[in-house]
Parts: structure tokens; sequence; C-alpha cells
């Protein structure tokens, strides 16, 4: 049996080993709290904000706008909840897309059965939000607009740089969950005007419990965990020091490497969907052509969109790991994708997704054994109900 090939970096990336090692001795010898005053305190106090610096360096903000969260979930959470609360009795207006993480989608739903109007932008039929479209929703008591930069699901990345700038001409924040695009594609906060952006370390090759939430300077953000003031008084609890180490050295390999690494997930990915699109005679790519996350294929096969499940798990016989949709909803695997739906396709093809994400440590002898066994599991499936779209 060859080796196990894991083509879903998407629902998580492995934590890199020189992030291993940098975390190794805040599982062990140094233990301190970083609100101790004595040394043994002030050492883990001096890597809890170095790692502050190298998350903020990844999107080019100040280390006093990094508070560090449990995971991208709580930092969408803190982002959304957080402003809503400090709006107090004003009337709230929050925009958002039909195709956002749930971390945000039931963060919305929860915010409007406390009184929050919230607009659900729709998208087209490759997943991007249309500015035009934000630009005619804005009113005058819209306070937040929050578009995710790339989808989980189907890898598209959207419009951010208009979409900010639409949104801060009418005097309104601009949030950005950028789980899946922080380190796979550049972001500056000083080129865009994005007020706040949502982070998770482990899809960086960093630990999971551990994530950010970038917030500017004098943004009024109410915390919605109450204690000891930690993260200055935004996020209280003891620091989870390794996780946040850990996160810290991702985030700085990640800044190193995306160039290059950009670059060559790029060619890795094109290299698989030429290969799926030209040896599988029904195979179709999901999701925009060219403005998607350098390492995402999202790939359908028509007439056999309710086997998905089927084709992932005959892949994992295979000693393959792939996802359908997204992992966040493996619970609803063979129901259709909402993303999908939202994107316009009908709920049997809203089935058929299957989500192929390369990484760091995935190479071409990888995508070519990918591309001997898939045309096999596909014609294994059952046959087509309708032939290429
Ligand atoms: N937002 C997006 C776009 C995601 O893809 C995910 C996880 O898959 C999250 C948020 C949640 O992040 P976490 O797993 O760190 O809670």
């Amino acid at each position: 049996m060859s080796r196990e090939i894991y083509f879903d970096n998407s629902a998580t990336t492995p934590v890199d080993p020189v992030v291993v090692q940098a975390m190794q001795p805040w599982l062990d010898e140094m233990y301190g709290n970083p609100s101790s005053m004595h040394r043994i305190g002030r050492q883990a106090r001096e890597a809890v904000e170095q790692a502050r610096k190298q998350v903020a360096d990844l999107i080019n903000a100040d280390s006093g706008e990094i508070v560090f969260t449990g995971s991208g979930t709580e930092a969408d959470n803190l982002a959304l909840v957080g402003l809503f609360e400090a709006a107090g009795n004003k009337p709230f207006h929050l925009i958002t897309s039909t195709v956002e993480h749930p971390a945000i989608l039931e963060t919305c739903r929860y915010l409007e059965r406390r009184g929050a109007e919230v607009t659900f932008l729709g998208v087209d039929g490759s997943g991007m939000v249309d500015p035009g479209e934000l630009e005619s929703e804005m009113r005058r008591h819209t306070h937040l607009v929050s578009i995710m930069t790339a989808n989980n699901v189907v890898g598209t990345i959207q419009p951010i740089a208009a979409l900010a700038r639409i949104t801060r001409e009418h005097g309104a924040l601009f949030h950005t969950d950028a789980v899946q695009a922080a380190g796979r594609v550049p972001l500056d906060v000083h080129a865009d005007p994005i007020d706040l952006i949502s982070l998770s370390s482990h899809k960086i090759y960093g630990p999971k419990g551990s994530g950010a939430l970038f917030v500017q300077k004098d943004i009024k953000l109410k915390p919605l965990i109450h204690g000891g003031g930690q993260e200055s008084g935004r996020r209280s609890s003891t620091e989870n020091v390794m996780g946040i180490v850990g996160f810290g050295a991702a985030a700085e390999i990640a800044g190193a490497k995306l160039p290059d690494e950009a670059l060559r997930l790029v060619h890795l990915r094109n290299r698989l969907i030429k290969g799926v699109t030209g040896c599988v005679p029904n195979a179709y790519l999901i999701g925009h052509p060219d403005c998607r996350l350098p390492g995402h294929a999202c790939l359908g096969f028509a007439g056999q969109e309710g086997e998905a499940v089927k084709l992932l798990l005959a892949l994992d016989e295979e000693g393959i790991s792939i996802s359908s949709g997204s992992a966040c909803s493996s619970h609803y695997a063979s129901e259709p994708s909402y993303v999908l739906q939202a994107m316009g396709f009908d709920p049997f093809r809203s089935r058929g997704g299957l989500r192929i994400t390369l990484g760091r440590f995935n190479n071409e002898q990888e995508v070519d054994r990918f591309l001997d066994v898939l045309p096999e599991v596909v014609a294994a499936m059952r046959p087509l109900i309708t032939r290429a779209v």
C-alpha cells in the first residue's frame, strides 16, 4: 500500500514540523502564566507578544490590533456579536453573503433574533459577490459588511478590495473571514480598507484551538468572554501560550513561503484540474476558473452528483483523503450544499461537489497518483443519470 495522500488542506493542515518544534518547550519546561510578574511568567508574556507580532505581520497589521481567540469561529463571533453589542440600542444593519461559513451565517441568524437586520447578498454561478449589488444594498444605518475572502467549499476568492472600498465610502465597517485565505493569498490591511479580519491557526500549518481577530485601533468591540481582562479586555482567560506560539511560528513561515508556494500550488492544482477534466468525460470544475485559492479544486461529475460521498469513501479506500463540500458539514455530507445551491445548482447537482485541496506537503507524484486512481473509481460508480453538462 502506497503512502496516504492528504488532499483536504481546507479542512485542516498538518502541523509543520518547525511549528511543532517551536511549541515543544511550552508543553514542557515553559509553563508560565503570561500574567505573572516573575521571570517564568514574563517569558510566557514575551512569547505571546512575539507571536502577536508574527501574526500581525502576515496581514501587515500592528501587533496591538491582534486579539488571540480559541478559533476562527470565535473570531467571527467576536467580530459580529462584539460590534452588535457595542452599538447599544442603535439600529444595526449587517450585510453578508449566502455562501459564508456557518461561523458567520449562524451568528447572523443569532443577531437577527436579537433585533439586527441582516441582508444576505447572493452570488453568481462562480460563487462571486457583485460589488454593485453591495453598493445598492448599503443603507444609512448599515453598520457592518462581512464577506469572506475565499470560500471554503468552492475556493472562489471575492473582490475584497472593491467590497471594502464601497463599505468604507458608505461609512460602515468591513469584516472579512480570511480563515481559508490567510497564508494562501496576500492580505494587507494598509492596502485595502479592511477593519476586521478573522484568522485560524490550523489552516496555516499551526495547531488547532488557536485563532485571532484583527481589529483596527479605535473600533469599539464588546467582549464575548468576561473575566481577568486578558487580550486588552477583549478576550479574557489565561492565554493558550503553546497554541499561540505555534500560531505565530506558522504565520511567520506562511508569510515567508507565500509567493513561491502560491505559484507551486497553482501549478499543481491546474495539473490536477486539467488531468481530471481530460480523463473523466463527465467531470466539470465548480467555482471561479481563475479567482480561486491556489491549491483548491472543486469538481463535479455530471449525472453522478448523488454519488459524491461514495466517491469520497472509495478514494479513502485507496488511501486518498478528500472532502465532499466542507468538513464542517460532514454530518450533512449527502445533503445538498447550501453554497452550491446559492450558486444556482439544482438540489441534485448541489450534492455533488468533491473538494480536493492541496497544500505545502503535497507534490506532483501525489497528483499523478490521484489522476491514475480517479477514472476507475468514477467508472465503478452507478451509471450516469444524465450526460455531461
Ligand atoms: N471560516 C471559514 C471560511 C472556514 O473555512 C472555517 C473552518 O473550516 C472557519 C471559519 C472556522 O474556523 P475554526 O475551525 O478555526 O473554528
